[in-house]
């Protein structure tokens, strides 16, 4: 059976590794992107004007932008991809989003008579690059099946939770927690500096111990490396945070937690290092 054609709006970090995988994968591909330089990169792709031409020639679209107003402005309005989208093609929202945007998105893709997904992703760079993300997904099963065949060049794995906004809602959840902890090793490492002690053989402990988690060993290392160059953007971390306390207040539950780690967040991006890798965080004085 012929690969169905894909259109992927978004060629940031993670868009643009997903589509090169497409690529690698023969499957006839649409690239969109605001920006129309990161268009060069991508050769063996057709490069749309506008996200409505992308969903015009294509069977599943799929979204990967920055936040809930990219996706806004990629779907809706007269150039929005849903402007262009036939009727029984599978949209799917792959962005880290609030459940109560992907819900409305949803909605307008019933409306047309379009299937819809939403399927934010656990990895990062690397991961988009090889094909190892894991999609947490929300949707009817007969979209999640005709998913399938993207989600398996693209991931290692993809899970379905639930009705919609279930992918969306774990996601915020696993952000919140890595946010969390990042957040606390950063403040371990402030108070490391200011007691005196051995920033290396500290952290080696940490690591090594109960709190070395994967998100903190992660840190840790680019930290140790003074590489901070992005893999997930710090400001998108706190991004996320944000989105997880609001989705947790809509169910009446206060991530308290999360908004400490927020505050932390914030006070990185307004030293500078909003465009910075999440670990640059460990720079941030707490
Ligand atoms: P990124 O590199 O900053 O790319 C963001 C993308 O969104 C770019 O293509 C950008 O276009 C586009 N965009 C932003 N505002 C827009 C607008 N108003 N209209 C149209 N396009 C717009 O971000 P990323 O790291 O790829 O992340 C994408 C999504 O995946 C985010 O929701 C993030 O939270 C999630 N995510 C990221 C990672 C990671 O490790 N990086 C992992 C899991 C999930 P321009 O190039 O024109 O600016």
């Amino acid at each position: 059976m012929s690969n169905p054609s894909v259109a992927i709006l978004g060629l940031g970090i993670m868009g643009s590794g997903m589509a090169q995988r497409l690529l690698q994968a023969n499957f006839p591909l649409t690239v969109y992107n605001r920006n129309r330089d990161k268009y060069r990169a991508f050769s063996g792709a057709f490069p749309a004007s506008a996200p409505r031409e992308a969903a015009s020639r294509s069977q599943i679209i799929l979204s990967m932008v920055s936040d809930n107003n990219a996706s806004r402005d990629v779907w809706l309005g007269e150039n929005g991809a849903l402007a262009g989208a036939s009727k029984g093609s599978l949209l799917i929202e792959c962005s880290t989003l609030t459940v109560d945007w992907i819900q409305e998105l949803a909605s307008k893709a019933r409306a047309q008579s379009c299937q819809f997904l939403d399927a934010p992703v656990t990895g990062t760079k690397p991961h988009a690059a090889s094909g190892e993300l894991l999609f947490l997904v929300g949707g009817a099963a007969d979209a999640f099946a005709m998913a399938r065949p993207v989600f398996s060049v693209l991931g290692r794995d993809s899970v379905h939770l639930g009705p919609i906004g279930s992918g969306a809602l774990m996601k915020l959840i696993n952000n919140f927690v890595c946010g969390v902890q990042a957040a606390s090793f950063a403040e371990a490492v402030s108070l490391i500096k200011a007691g005196g002690l051995d920033l290396t053989r500290s952290t080696t402990i940490l690591t090594g111990g109960a709190p070395g988690s994967g998100i903190v060993k992660r840190v840790a290392d680019r930290m140790a490396a003074n590489d901070f160059e992005p893999n997930f953007a710090l400001r998108w971390m706190a991004k996320d945070l944000s989105y997880a306390i609001e989705t947790a207040a809509a169910n009446e539950v206060s991530l308290r937690t999360a908004s400490a780690a927020l505050s932390v967040f914030q006070q990185a991006i307004a030293e500078g290092h909003g465009d910075e890798d999440f670990s640059a965080v460990t720079k941030s004085a707490a």
